[in-house]
């Protein structure tokens, strides 16, 4: 395999490198030499972190208030005006990554290779499509790669364990194409739903939001776990669309995924299959969730789930 020249974009907050780049690195390892770009403003600590990150062997920066708020009209022109150097660019299928790449692809007039799960060979590679029903082995001949990662799909490089140099570089700046108006962010103890070791989901079943809040949530925290939902539970209001798992929501593999009052849907099966164990309960034994469940109890979750958290 001929060594590429990789260029992933680093996902952060100014502060923190985000794990869905350390899955990235790997990703990006399998196709040759990675150099991560770090692009916001006042991010020097994300810079010195991602210089640790094990397999990352050069590390930009890039400082501008244009990229303080990661503005995806931004960032793509900066990572284009790069590519000159580079075979291919790598960023995860994060809802950034998703909007970055994209753009990234545009600029250099190629097709993005979307979500990989796997790299076959330099320019080969598999990925989900029909909700994840099919996997495709998909090859560009494009002259430039730009490439989603699904991040479930590979081990995270080690945070440390590299020691690579910081270079400073200037960017094209502000686009002029949007600008940055505020940020809400939801601010919780628990775990985040893509990184969490153990995830509760609750569905349609639960009612309302102040019944999902009082029959998942203590589960939820007595297991120190993230919690999802169905699109069902977002879409009657029981909690936040960022809560949602599925195909068109996040994609969690988990160690342990708990789906309550969830039927299991495909749309739903697609964002939480690869969890490592699939605990469902639901008071229909006919529910397709049990299918797929390794672990199955039949029951009505009102009475279960608070039984189960008294227990914990
Ligand atoms: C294009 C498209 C994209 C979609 N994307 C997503 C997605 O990303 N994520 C997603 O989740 N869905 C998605 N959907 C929707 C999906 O098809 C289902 O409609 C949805 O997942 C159903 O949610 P649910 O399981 O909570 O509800 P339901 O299907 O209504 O299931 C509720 C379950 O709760 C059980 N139940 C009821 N009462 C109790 C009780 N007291 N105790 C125990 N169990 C009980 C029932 O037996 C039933 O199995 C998508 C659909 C489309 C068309």
């Amino acid at each position: 395999m001929r060594e590429m020249t990789v260029l992933i974009w680093v996902e952060h907050d100014n502060a923190a490198v985000k794990d869905a780049t350390l899955a990235t690195v790997t990703a990006a390892t399998q196709l040759g030499e990675v150099v991560a770009l770090v692009a916001g403003q006042g991010c020097g600590a994300v810079a010195a972190a991602a210089a640790n990150i094990a397999g990352v062997s050069r590390v930009l920066l890039a400082e501008d208030e244009a990229y303080a708020h990661g503005l995806a009209d931004n960032v793509a022109p900066l990572i284009a005006g790069l590519m000159a150097d580079y075979d291919a660019f790598v960023a995860p299928a994060t809802t950034s990554g998703k909007n970055i790449a994209p753009r990234v692809a545009a600029l250099l007039d190629v097709m993005q290779v979307s979500e990989i799960l796997s790299v076959e060979g330099p320019r080969t590679f598999t990925r989900p499509i029909y909700a994840g029903n099919v996997i495709a082995t998909v090859e560009s001949r494009d002259p430039k790669l730009v490439l989603t990662v699904r991040t479930t799909a590979f081990a995270k490089a080690a945070p440390t364990g590299g020691s690579t140099t910081v270079e400073t570089i200037a960017g094209p700046g502000d686009a002029g194409l949007s600008s940055f108006v505020g940020a809400q962010i939801a601010s919780s103890e628990r775990p985040e739903l893509t990184s969490a070791k153990v995830v509760v989901s609750g569905g349609r079943a639960l009612k309302d939001a102040a019944t999902f809040e009082a029959v998942i949530l203590p589960l939820a925290d007595k297991l120190g776990a993230g919690v999802g939902a169905s699109r069902a539970a977002v879409d009657a209001g029981y909690v936040p669309n960022d809560y949602q798992v599925g195909q068109t929501g996040k994609i969690v593999a988990p160690e342990v995924y708990i789906a309550v009052g969830i039927s299991g849907a495909i749309q739903h099966l697609a964002g939480m299959k690869d969890s490592k164990t699939i605990i469902a309960i639901n008071k229909d034994e006919d529910a397709p969730i049990f299918q797929i469940a390794d672990i199955g109890l039949v029951a009505d979750l009102f009475e279960a789930v608070p039984d189960l958290t008294a227990k914990l």
